[in-house]
């Protein structure tokens, strides 16, 4: 074991006293969002008293951000909770309050913001992304922050000031929900206001919510049109001007307002590998290539889908990986994207549940050299009943029935499960073949965007899944390097 850094930090000094005597494996995990807490919870779990667990975190709470969007109309309040509470004290583990700044992979120390430098075995970087504002002249909705000028939007909308919304969704790499959920959200309040204000549901997809496969297409176009909301498919915003609303590929669409959603970079921390946009390249099992003891979980990789649900399936794919490693009875598994989604809608929620790269593909981006696996297993399913229990809007395994309780608790016995058994693969099939089959997946989505740097960094993500491509992707890298090259 390394012994602990005893350079001087301020935030750290009685840190690394208590690990001086301690025998156990200092875990640290920046951030205090989703996979931090999935890996944390996790962690606890699997490893027990072999570790001693540590969260770096700026914030002293954790807020579940995919509900605020449901704040301006009023019809849920995102809950916070206390990291203190949480990471559960000094038996369970411990809260630093600073943020990561660097690493000293070689020496194992981790760089603070405030200049401490904290000594560890494992660090598990979870940091999350940065948002930014896609398109100038719009609102893009993030989070609580943007709360108030969504609020303001709908008392424009109701007292006809706007007579006209789009809720328009800029790529395809994005978790679509909170597009949809604010259309329907909309349309549902400008009904009950009595006013007449046109709702437009913007989307790149062919079909809508596309990742969940043909019955959630079909589901939610149904939903659309019962609430008057009106479907563009195969659109993205490129340009706002005035009221024109300008799409890639032609075309305009003239509305008084437009929403989007946030598109994502990371930070690039010097001593961390990264990828043209700050994102971490990470195997399987979530280990940061090229480094020994360092994992990352959740949007801050480069897993080109970033999702509350897949941040916390790649965080239990870390801590088991990092539990295995300690000598825990663990098996691994690899990271095997599952989307699980709850859908507010101003009514009745919609439960989705898919295995996307289990789905047919489209004939567009039909790959001949991928065989899809066509199983007996239902890769995709839309219901008013809940898929999942419990059917919690962030599906963490751990996570989950923690905030349902939102207290300490035996967790073995309470892990987020779906609701309709599925017979599982057979074992001769590859073990990374999903979460490598979706990053291919999202590749050519981009590519047939035309948007070949971030087809290019979907491919780097899934050759750090394992290792190489399909030779057909390599082709695929050629063309679309010389394509992105272009003048
Ligand atoms: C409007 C909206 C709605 C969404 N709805 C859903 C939904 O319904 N379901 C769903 O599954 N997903 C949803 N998502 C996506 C989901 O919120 C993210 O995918 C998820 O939060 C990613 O988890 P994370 O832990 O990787 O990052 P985050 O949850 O963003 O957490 C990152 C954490 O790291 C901390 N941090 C940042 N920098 C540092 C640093 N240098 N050092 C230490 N800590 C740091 C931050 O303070 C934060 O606590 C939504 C996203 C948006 C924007």
């Amino acid at each position: 074991m390394l012994m602990p850094d005893t350079r001087p930090g301020r935030a750290l000094a009685q840190t690394s006293e208590v690990s001086a005597r301690d025998e156990r494996r200092r875990v640290l995990i920046a951030g205090g969002g989703v996979a931090a807490l999935e890996t944390l919870l996790a962690l606890r779990e699997l490893a027990g008293r072999r570790v001693r667990l540590m969260l770096l975190s700026p914030e002293r709470e954790f807020l579940l951000r995919a509900v605020t969007v449901a704040e301006a109309f009023e019809r849920a309040e995102a809950r916070s909770y206390d990291l203190e509470d949480i990471v559960g004290g000094d038996e369970h583990g411990q809260l630093v309050r600073d943020s990561l700044r660097g690493v000293d992979p070689s020496a194992r120390i981790a760089i603070t913001s405030t200049g401490g430098r904290i000594g560890y075995d494992v660090l598990v970087v979870a940091i999350g992304a940065i948002t930014r504002r896609p398109l100038a002249g719009t609102l893009t909705f993030c989070g609580r922050d943007d709360v108030p000028a969504l609020r303001r939007l709908l008392d424009d909308l109701a007292a006809g000031i706007a007579r006209s919304v789009a809720f328009a969704l800029p790529s395809e790499r994005m978790w679509p929900l909170p597009a949809y959920e604010l259309a329907l959200m909309t349309a549902a309040y400008v009904r009950e206001q009595g006013a007449t204000a046109e709702v437009w549901l913007l989307t790149p997809e062919e079909e809508p919510l596309e990742l969940f496969g043909p019955s959630a297409s079909r589901a939610i176009e149904a939903m659309l049109k019962e609430h008057g909301v009106r479907l563009r498919t195969s659109s993205a915003p490129a340009r706002v001007r005035g009221r024109a609303l300008a799409l890639a590929g032609g075309g305009e669409l003239y509305v008084d307002r437009v929403v989007t959603l946030p598109q994502l970079e990371a930070p690039r921390l010097p001593g961390l590998p990264h990828d043209a946009h700050g994102f971490v390249p990470v195997d399987a099992h979530g280990r940061v290539r090229g480094l020994d003891g360092v994992y990352a979980a959740g949007d801050v990789t480069a897993f080109p889908l970033k999702q509350g649900g897949l941040a916390a399936q790649q965080a239990d794919c870390v801590a088991e990986a990092i539990a295995a490693d300690l000598g825990a009875p663990v098996t691994p598994s690899p990271f095997k994207p599952v989307l699980r989604g709850l859908l507010m809608t101003g009514g009745a929620p919609l439960y989705l549940r898919a295995e996307p790269q289990r789905l047919p593909r489209r004939t567009t981006v039909a790959n001949e050299a991928i065989p899809l696996h066509r199983s007996v297993r239902e890769p995709s399913a839309a219901s008013d009943q809940p898929l999942w229990w419990p059917p919690a809007k962030l599906a963490g395994r751990y996570l989950a029935p923690f905030l349902a309780t939102a207290r300490p608790q035996p967790l073995s016995s309470q892990l987020l499960a779906d609701r309709v058994a599925v017979p599982g693969r057979s074992a001769s099939e590859s073990e990374f073949a999903d979460a490598l089959e979706l990053a291919l997946l999202l590749a050519d989505c981009d590519a047939r965007w035309g948007d070949y740097a971030a087809a290019l960094d979907a491919l780097d993500a899934a050759e750090a899944l394992q290792g190489a491509l399909p030779p057909s992707y390599e082709a695929k890298r050629r063309d679309w390097l010389a394509a992105e090259r272009a003048p």
